[in-house]
């Protein structure tokens, strides 16, 4: 590990301050395993665990505030993100472990970066870790990358779950910086990999996330769903994961939905015109399964022999229409074999 100079936040204002010229860390759940593998360099690490957002605050509209520095398990456990937004908990509680939930930060997770072999091995090339290098995962190794969205680049994955949620119930990103404050609509904060595969987010250089904002989402607390499909039964990141919330009408008809893919690309995934064609539908297979081919539309694989991800085309349509089926009847996670079956509801 280099070596680096290590400063405590005491407050926003001090880690904006500070933040010009260094690398925030809170829980260090991702960054310390990028330092200790080389990935990362930081000469300087500002603290902000002190800085004073942990705390999750109803707002004048209704919604809530979710601080930067909670942790991700006092976020699923809270009891209003429980009953209010049981599809956050959900997402939340299937991903990484008890122990690193404890550690990791609401911040950290929508900053933690992919978990593509190549991007930790610093013994291969990688675009994103060294811009021009190449990426090798393009013909060899990648099952767990991107179907969606990527580029000639980088076929990288955003790996987190909580995420998948936040962008189905429409999250806004707070930031700070030294030119002020900023609001991020959650479909704009994490970026597509393109010709820059080293920029994940579209934070600019010093800007601070302190919290994430939640809209009001009474319509989607009854029928909502997070799916996701790992490797294995436990503490694997998704091959895809979705995220299906939905409002029925008084006649049963679909009123309102949305459905968000993860594992799948570069960002959370969703698709308007997927969503749009679910209103006025009743909520059956047929309907599901027209809005999940939708929602998979210009999926392309990659990878060569056993290491394609041509499975995950057919298996990210067909977990989408499923988590809609579980949605309807209110069946908030599944997660095969991992004994997390509706831990929620
Ligand atoms: Fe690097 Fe992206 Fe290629 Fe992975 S997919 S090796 S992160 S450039």
């Amino acid at each position: 590990m280099n070596e680096f100079t290590y400063t405590a936040a005491k407050d926003p204002a001090s880690a904006v301050r500070a933040g010009v010229q260094g690398s925030f860390i809170a829980g260090g759940t991702n960054l310390l395993d990028l330092m200790k593998e080389g990935v990362a360099r930081p000469a300087h690490l500002i603290d902000v665990n002190a800085t004073g957002l942990h705390t999750i605050d109803r707002t004048q509209a209704g919604g809530l505030l979710l601080g930067a520095l909670a942790r991700n398990a006092a976020t699923a456990y809270h009891p209003l993100i429980r009953d209010e937004y049981p599809l956050l908990t959900a997402a939340i509680l299937a991903g990484a472990s008890p122990q690193i939930r404890n550690m990791a930060s609401n911040g950290g997770n929508l900053l933690q970066r992919t978990r593509c072999y190549y991007f930790y091995d610093t013994g291969v090339p990688c675009n994103k870790r060294e811009p021009g290098s190449g990426c090798p995962a393009v013909s060899n190794l990648a099952r767990q990358h991107a179907i969606l969205g990527a580029s000639d680049q980088c076929i990288a994955t955003h790996p987190s779950d909580m995420c998948v949620a936040l962008a189905a119930l429409e999250a806004t990103v707070h930031v700070e910086s030294n030119s002020g404050h900023r609001r991020i609509a959650f479909a704009e904060f994490h970026r597509l990999p393109g010709d820059r595969p080293e920029i994940d987010t579209t934070l600019a250089p010093g800007e601070f996330v302190t919290h994430i904002e939640l809209p009001p989402a009474p319509q989607f607390v009854r029928h909502c769903a997070y799916l996701k499909i790992r490797e294995r039964a436990s503490y694997a990141f998704a091959l895809v994961s979705v995220a299906a919330a939905l409002q029925l009408d008084a006649a049963g008809r679909i009123g309102a939905a949305r459905l968000a893919l993860g594992g799948v690309a570069h960002k959370p995934w969703r698709s308007a015109r997927a969503e749009e064609l679910l209103v006025g539908e009743w909520p059956e297979p047929a309907a599901f399964e027209k809005a999940a081919a939708v929602l998979t539309e210009g999926a392309r694989p990659h990878g060569q022999g056993p290491g394609s991800n041509a499975f995950k085309i057919p298996m990210a349509r067909r977990a989408a229409a499923r988590a809609l089926e579980m949605a309807v009847r209110g069946q908030t996670t599944i997660i095969p074999g991992s004994g997390l079956e509706g831990v929620v509801a």
